[in-house]
């Protein structure tokens, strides 16, 4: 009798703990869930006050000013306003993600035009950085299946850290060709560089290795790891490559190229 009620206790025992368990998981989840919604709503509020004042800042800078260096403090004002522009969307890109709600909008597209557009959002940051910048793209169309403005994203992102971790006057460069059934992309720089142990981490949400002192340009951590998600949701892969600290970085990026029958190729014309 005593070891079938011992037996019993020990049932209630793990049914009891299974419960508790159970309970601890969902109140987790909850608060994850709130995490994510209160993300979101902090970076709509965020945003909502920006675009009028951005409207602000190019009506300002169409008025004359007798005072030369307006046009300066206006242009800095601008480049503040375009890198909390980006904080605040990755934030809700990071909080879309989390609750499932980014969907891409795929087409055919040349990848070539893709850096170009990245490149042109990038251009104030590189020219007051006075970054040299070289580009090297395939000279036929890189023929990819993507969501246009989420790859001007990505690459944004890869070129925007190029000239964000290198010191004043470096060199960037951006390279586009196809290989293996591959459109590969790399974005090198002459930068701070990435110590090995961490070469596999930078893509870890909210990780940065620099510390807030050392840090010359702000950032929350969270770029790398969407353009990781946003790349594997093209079935794409993204890797970091660095020889050590000071010696610069490399990030390459492959996506699947689109078969695109060339118009000279047997049976393309039977499409017509
Ligand atoms: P953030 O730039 O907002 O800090 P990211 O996710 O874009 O966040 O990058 C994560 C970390 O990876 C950065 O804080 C930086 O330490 C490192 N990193 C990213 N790109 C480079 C680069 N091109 N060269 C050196 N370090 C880089």
């Amino acid at each position: 009798v005593r070891s079938a009620l011992r037996a019993r206790e020990r049932q209630y025992q793990i049914r009891d703990h299974l419960l508790l368990q159970e309970r601890v998981e969902a109140a987790l989840r909850e608060s994850d869930q709130r995490k994510d919604d209160f993300l979101a709503t902090l970076a709509h509020e965020l945003r909502n006050p920006l675009a009028p004042l951005r409207t602000g800042l190019t009506v300002l800078g169409a008025i004359p000013s007798p005072d030369s260096r307006v046009p300066g403090v206006l242009g800095m004002m601008e480049r503040q306003m375009g890198l909390m522009v980006r904080l605040i969307d990755d934030l809700l890109d990071v909080a879309r993600i989390s609750r499932g709600k980014i969907e891409l909008v795929r087409k055919a597209l040349d990848l070539r035009e893709v850096v170009d557009a990245a490149l042109e959002g990038c251009a104030p940051m590189i020219r007051a950085a006075r970054h040299e910048v070289e580009i090297k793209l395939a000279a036929q169309p890189i023929w990819v299946e993507a969501d246009r403005a989420r790859l001007v994203q990505v690459l944004g992102n890869l070129i925007g850290n190029a000239a964000k971790y290198t010191p004043d006057a470096g060199r960037i460069t951006v390279e586009l060709r196809s290989r293996d059934g591959k459109a590969e992309l790399s974005v090198s720089d002459t930068g701070v560089g990435i110590a090995p142990e961490m070469l596999s981490r930078v893509f870890d949400m909210y990780l940065q290795l620099q510390d807030g002192a050392s840090r010359a340009q702000g950032g929350l951590g969270l770029g790398l790891w969407l353009v990781r998600r946003l790349v594997e949701m093209h079935e794409g892969t993204v890797t970091a490559h660095s020889p050590g600290l000071d010696a610069g970085s490399t990030f390459v990026m492959a996506l699947p190229l689109l078969p695109v029958p060339a118009p000279w190729a047997p049976g393309a014309r039977d499409a017509d």
